[in-house]
């Protein structure tokens, strides 16, 4: 695709905005970046910018960016802010930066997405690619944009690449090699004017120019992906916890399989894990399936699955003391997070939840808390909702902050306890973000004696 000299609109100027803006300067492209954000708040980004030569305004946008061949959105603006509204009025035509990222990539594009579990299963696929010898980058949200890469990928190697739904909202011709779709449970759904099928939607749009040269592979388990197989030309590949499909890969009885042409691998055992929980085993699945439709050996995909060691603020654990256990799940945001993190463990739990609440509903839980919650403490601004539900089931304190949660959960917990931040919440309430949050969680813990 030749971009040069086209004028090219970028609106946000964070991680995904830079670097599409970096890639299409590159290219001889004239790109405008434009960021409703504050000075203040673009600091970093306009110190980039500046150093890279490239035009920009900030605090509002100006009619200045509908002065262009194509307009490139992040992933943090709204589909339906004035904006991109006024851009489709006026017939621009509107892309995602992995969408951009695409055209100009060579290498072989694994896409991750689903409600939970993206940047854990990318960063799993990327090390177990590397650990068996082959090249592959990590890219989206986590570690560096795609459009920072893109060029640098050769045709034989690989990019993972954690993709999520806003991304996909604004794809046209982005077309993965393997595609993969982990789950799909309510989330974000403020985006989606509160409807679910049009979330679902924005997800199965992974596949929508795959052919029978690609492959998609797909969490048997979840019926909101099953629901949506029909006329895909993609060549389709399950994984599951609990059937055995003809192909694709399972889990049976403690190990890992995969299956295909009558052919079955058996892995290793699902204690070869490193990371924690049954969701983990589903996400091994899914790099298990990609890593055999390459043909990689069992050995090599066996000794990757023990060397990775997780994502930090995901089930993270931070330290024993006096036989009391202190795990960190701060980027579990959502209900559907703290449900499989409820279900890694088989031991009592002090589990701190609360923060920015998203509509959440507890009924999920609720039996796992009966079983295995020995108390719960709830802090942020949804502590009042947590503690009325949960209070009358399991003793609740709502607490002031989160150091406060793990001070009294040190005096309480008894030996061979956990104690658990798994949130359920955003963190925007009381930190900048879940990264954050997990800091503070992590110094306090480190600090208890
Ligand atoms: P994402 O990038 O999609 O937000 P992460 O890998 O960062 O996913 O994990 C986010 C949260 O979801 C963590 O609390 C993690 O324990 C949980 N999680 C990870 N994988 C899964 C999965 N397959 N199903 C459900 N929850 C998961």
């Amino acid at each position: 695709m030749n971009i040069r000299e086209k004028k090219i609109s970028i609106i946000g100027a964070v991680r995904s905005g830079i670097g599409a803006a970096k890639l299409a300067k590159k290219l001889g492209a004239v790109p405008f970046v434009s960021d409703s954000g504050s000075k203040e708040k673009l600091q970093h980004s306009i110190s980039v910018l500046n150093s890279e030569g490239i035009a920009f305004e900030c605090g509002a946008h100006s009619e200045k960016v509908f002065d262009c061949d194509l307009m490139i959105t992040s992933p943090g603006v709204p589909t339906d802010s004035p904006v991109l509204s006024k851009a489709r009025v006026k017939g621009i035509k509107i892309i995602s930066e992995i969408e951009f990222a695409s055209w100009f990539c060579k290498g072989i594009i694994i896409s991750i997405t689903g409600t939970n579990g993206k940047t854990t299963t990318t960063a799993l696929m990327s090390h177990t690619l590397n650990e068996c010898g082959l090249k592959c980058y990590a890219a989206g949200n986590i570690g560096k944009a795609f459009s920072e890469i893109a060029l640098e990928v050769k045709e034989n190697e690989f990019v993972a690449l954690e993709t999520s739904s806003f991304q996909l909202d604004f794809t046209d011709k982005f077309k993965p090699r393997f595609s993969m779709i982990l789950n799909i449970t309510p989330d974000h759904l403020d985006r989606y004017n509160n409807n679910f099928d049009e979330y679902i939607a924005s997800k199965i749009k992974i596949t929508a120019n795959q052919d029978e040269s690609d492959f998609f592979i797909y969490n048997l388990d979840d019926l909101n992906i099953e629901a949506n197989l029909k006329n895909m030309k993609v060549q389709k590949l399950p994984f599951s916890l609990k059937r055995e499909a003809p192909s694709g890969a399972f889990y049976k009885k403690g190990k890992l399989f995969f299956l295909r042409l009558n052919k079955v691998d058996e892995i290793c055992t699902a204690s070869v894990l490193f990371i924690k929980g049954e969701h983990n085993i589903a996400n091994a699945l899914a790099v298990l399936a990609v890593a055999k439709l390459l043909d990689l050996p069992n050995e090599k995909i066996k000794n990757a699955f023990s060397s990775f060691k997780g994502v930090e603020h995901r089930i993270e654990f931070v330290r024993t003391l006096d036989g009391v256990e202190y795990y960190n799940d701060s980027k579990a945001t959502n209900v559907d997070s703290v449900w499989y993190a409820l279900k890694s463990f088989d031991k009592p739990l002090y589990l701190i939840l609360g923060g920015k609440d998203k509509g959440n509903n507890y009924d999920q839980i609720r039996e796992l808390v009966m079983k295995n919650v020995k108390k719960i403490y709830a802090i942020g601004s949804s502590a009042k909702k947590i503690y009325d539900y949960f209070h009358a089931i399991v003793p609740t304190e709502i607490k002031d902050s989160l150091e406060a949660s793990v001070v009294t959960a040190r005096k309480e917990a008894e030996c061979s306890a956990v104690v658990l931040l798994s949130p359920a919440c955003a963190s925007f309430d009381m930190f900048d973000n879940y990264e954050h949050r997990g800091e503070v969680f992590k110094e306090t813990v480190n600090k208890l004696v």
